[in-house]
């Protein structure tokens, strides 16, 4: 059996250019790499795998909610990587577990932990509950010099916590925040 990854960290923690990285070293070596992303995320066009740092490769494949992974090609495949994996569905990570162990496929997935209400996403609790290897790649807050657990959202300039989960698109108004600063934030009025 192989090995079940995840790789949880803020916005503005390098996570795309951690698993580009990992994908270049494969390919180096002659190895070869299946990438996945969920199918909502079209930031960057739907097909890429694109970092803020500029770096992109091609998805080969995107997964939506009632994608079957068993009805793709493993064959000669040597590691599975995954992009943005807090927007999959439970149902998939259950695939990748299974994946990993039957067919003795590593899959390393990459994503957010909690959303910008603190709340688990789907994808990311089922990978917390299943996950041989759980690492957190970190960032600093971007308002004091902390290390950032939570996603604060500014809309207009304003902190908010509650509105949609998925608001793609606009990642601008994200920032990486540890949770004195985002709480602070979210109740900057209160004096005493
Ligand atoms: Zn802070």
């Amino acid at each position: 059996m192989a090995k079940l990854y995840f790789r949880h960290g803020t916005v503005g923690s390098a996570k795309t250019l951690n698993l580009l990285a990992v994908a270049h070293n494969y390919r180096q070596q002659g190895k070869e790499i299946l990438l996945l992303k969920p199918e909502l995320d079209d930031r960057f066009g739907k097909e890429k795998i694109k970092s803020r740092a500029g770096l992109e490769m091609p998805a080969d494949v995107l997964i939506r909610k009632d994608t079957d992974l068993f009805l793709l090609d493993f064959e000669g495949v040597d590691c599975i990587l995954v992009d943005e994996v807090q927007f999959m569905a439970s149902r998939i990570i259950e695939q990748f577990r299974t994946i990993s162990v039957e067919k003795g496929i590593p899959v390393i997935c990459y994503g957010l932990r909690t959303d910008f209400r603190s709340n688990l996403f789907e994808g990311s609790k089922r990978l917390l509950e299943l996950a041989d290897s759980i690492e957190e790649v970190k960032a600093t807050c971007h308002f004091c010099n902390r290390k950032s657990i939570m996603n604060l959202k500014h809309v207009d300039g304003v902190a908010v916590s509650d509105g949609p989960v998925i608001q793609l698109g606009a990642e601008e108004s994200y920032f990486p925040a540890c949770y004195s600063c985002y709480q602070m934030q979210l109740a900057p009025a209160v004096t005493k």
